[in-house]
């Protein structure tokens, strides 16, 4: 009997009970075309059921591992990971211009989920892409370019346009980071200075269990050599883990050391288990202008959902012009939740956070635990797109039957 096939987390098991791993293109152009109902794996970091199928799961892992620098920026293979690509692309003078909280995942996976970092200035990680080469139903292989119509439509896909072989990324000239934390914002310093706070770097997170009135910890990426103000926090005295108490060994260096771009922009080093571990997430993301709204209204229903939080992130992220990302058409500001492993704790929690962030608009995480609609301008001309692409459904599955 084959083993059961499931998510990083291990809350979801695959339905499918196998996964394929064909080692060209053409075997899985083959697959593809004989298949009435398949589905690309990445590397497996979605908590909600968004990659599953009841089909044919399909790794590409057997794939070579292409990671090619041409003129218009890096074009790497289906499943390539930002752990891999970072330090080649700094040996060759380049850079991305943003990760996210691990590099453990796989580019095309976080693409078509909009996995995003922060950054008042920086678009989600799928607004780096130019070019995007995909296997569609009946086996073809199809590229759309930045300026075709359907590009807005395609890259943030959540895999129901087909398996993505190919990407091409936006470089950047290769850059120094330097990574500070700090601890003990008085909560009350966001009504009033929330923008400043985000502005003190090149990248923002804050991070709070939402015991009580304060931040537990803000971590500054900056580019240049200053350490910024925080409004009464203090620098930390040695390095730390997101969740207080934790040993910050997984985590990125800090302290101000200077290090290349990919070694600073996660929080968490390759070689170790990101995060908690044992853990569920969720995030909403919501516009920026309601951020202080939002956090005021999550403050009063901490109660509610507070003993199941092992550790909240609030991130920026800029506005781009992606379908289905959650920052289209506008800035917005992103309300992370990592829980404790139990699914019927973590449920009712997701929900009073749902209730609570109603009135803001927010939207959900494509690849994290959420059971509110998710309302997208764009969904229409999405799901057009999805048919023009996919009429007999081969790329379908429960997920996609929901949210569209
Ligand atoms: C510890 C941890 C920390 C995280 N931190 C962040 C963070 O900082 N910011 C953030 O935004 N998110 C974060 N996430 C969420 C994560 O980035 C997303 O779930 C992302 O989609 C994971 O990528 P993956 O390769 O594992 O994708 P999977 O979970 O494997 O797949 C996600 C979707 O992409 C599709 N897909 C994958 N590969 C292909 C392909 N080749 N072609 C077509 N479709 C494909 C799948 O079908 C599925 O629909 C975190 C997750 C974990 C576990």
């Amino acid at each position: 009997m084959a083993a059961i096939v499931t998510n990083w987390a291990g809350n979801l098991a695959f339905h499918a009970s196998d996964v394929h791993r064909p080692a060209s293109i053409e075997e899985l152009r083959a697959l593809v075309a004989r298949s009435s109902s398949v589905r690309a794996l990445g590397s497996g970091h979605s908590f909600s059921d968004v990659a599953d199928t009841r089909g044919a799961l399909v790794s590409l892992d057997a794939l070579p591992r292409t990671v090619e620098i041409t003129d218009t920026g890096v074009r790497v293979g289906g499943a390539v990971r930002y752990a891999e690509l970072g330090p080649t692309l700094h040996e060759a003078g380049f850079a991305l211009h943003n990760l996210a909280s691990l590099p453990h995942i796989s580019v095309a996976g976080s693409v078509a989920t909009a996995t995003h970092g922060s950054g008042d200035g920086n678009g989600n990680l799928a607004t780096a892409v130019s070019a995007i080469e995909l296997v569609t139903a009946d086996g073809d292989l199809v590229t759309l370019r930045r300026g075709d119509p359907r590009f807005a439509g395609a890259v943030v896909g959540l895999g129901a346009l087909g398996i993505v072989v190919g990407l091409t990324l936006d470089l950047v000239p290769t850059f120094e980071m330097r990574q500070h934390v700090f601890e003990g914002l008085p909560f009350d310093v966001l009504d009033d200075h929330f923008d400043e706070v985000f502005a003190g770097g090149y990248s923002v997170s804050l991070f709070t269990r939402w015991a009580g009135p304060v931040i537990d910890q803000v971590w500054v990426k900056r580019r240049d050599a200053e350490r910024p103000e925080m409004f009464g926090a203090r620098p930390a005295d040695g390095p730390r883990h997101p969740i207080p108490g934790a040993s910050a060994e997984p985590c990125t260096e800090q302290l101000g050391v200077p290090g290349p771009w990919y070694a600073r922009l996660p929080h968490f080093r390759p070689e170790f288990t990101p995060s908690a571990g044992e853990e569920l997430q969720s995030e909403f993301l919501l516009p920026r202008r309601h951020a202080v709204a939002a956090l005021r209204a999550l403050a009063e229903a901490r109660d509610s959902f507070a003993p199941v939080v092992l550790i909240s992130e609030i991130r920026t992220v800029a506005a781009d012009g992606l379908w289905l990302s959650p920052a289209y058409g506008q800035d917005v500001v992103g309300f992370h939740f990592t829980w404790v492993k139990d699914a019927a704790l973590v449920r009712a929690a997701v929900k009073t956070v749902e209730a609570a962030l109603e009135p803001y608009a927010a939207r959900p995480h494509w690849g994290k635990l959420f059971t509110v609609p998710a309302r997208y301008e764009r969904m229409h001309d999405f799901a057009s797109l999805v048919r023009d692409f996919d009429p007999e459904g081969v790329f379908a599955n429960d997920f996609l039957r929901r949210v569209m």
